[in-house]
This record gives structure tokens, sequence and C-alpha cells, in this order.
């Protein structure tokens, strides 16, 4: 690798806003750092390349794991998980009336939000804590 990692990760971390791309989680509420995590994984030939390379909370990170494709509850295909780098959140994604749980819009989006969990009971309780606080949720592009 002839890139200096430490910057690349620098900026991994600058272009997502300090969240993580998928849950949408603020670095500044969470006690764990925030993990680049490759798209599509290194054991499946993805690249350390930044295009490559999203920032992940640590339960996005540890769910997705190895995953690059998933179930759509609806209609039960397989399809590519959600890919921060080509795809828009907003279009896929929608938070919940309170705020506290991510929804689904597409096959992409359900089979995400199953196969990363985002909807798991800790995430809920943290959220709506975020919410009681007025930090969550965030407005999303
Ligand atoms: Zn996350």
């Amino acid at each position: 690798m002839t890139h200096n990692f430490e910057n690349i990760k620098q900026r991994v971390r600058q272009r997502a806003g300090n969240r993580c791309e998928y849950c949408l989680c603020h670095q500044d509420y969470v006690m764990g750092w925030l993990q680049i995590d490759h798209v599509i994984p290194t054991v499946k030939d993805g690249s350390d390349d930044e295009d490559n390379l999203c920032l992940a909370c640590e339960f996005c990170n540890q769910y997705k794991w190895t995953k690059t494709d998933s179930v759509d509850p609806q209609s039960g295909q397989w399809v590519p998980l959600f890919n921060p780098r080509r795809q828009s959140w907003a279009e896929h994604f929608s938070w919940s009336k309170s705020g506290a749980e991510i929804i689904g819009l597409t096959a992409i989006g359900r089979a995400t939000v199953i196969a990363l969990r985002l909807n798991n009971a800790l995430a809920i309780t943290v959220r709506q804590n975020w919410i009681n606080a007025g930090w969550h949720p965030p407005v999303v592009k």
C-alpha cells in the first residue's frame, strides 16, 4: 500500500461528517471510535481506496462483517447492501415518526436494516435517549 493510511482514515472520517454512514450515529454520542469499514470487504477483493471505505460504528461494522448482500424481507430477493459511496442514505432509508427506528424505503434499504440490525434493542434505547436530549434524529441530505 503506497498511501499513508492515517491520512486516508482522517479523510474518510471527515467525509462522513464524523457519523456512521449506515445508522448515522455521531462520534460525539458514542463511546467507541467509529471505525473504517471496507464497503466491499478485503476478503472479497475490496480495495483500500477511499472509494471503497466508509465510516461505521462498532455495531454496524460488526453486523456487516463480510456481508455484501442480504434478503429483502418484503420480496424475499437477495439484494446488495446499501453502499454509502454510491447511494444516498435518504433515498434508501428514513427515520420512523419517533426517530428511534430506521425504516428501509427500498429493497436495498430493507435488506440493510435487517443485515446490520440497525434497529437492535440497544440502538433503539440509545436513540430514544438522544431524542430526549434533543440530539436526534439528524437532518439527512
Ligand atoms: Zn452505525
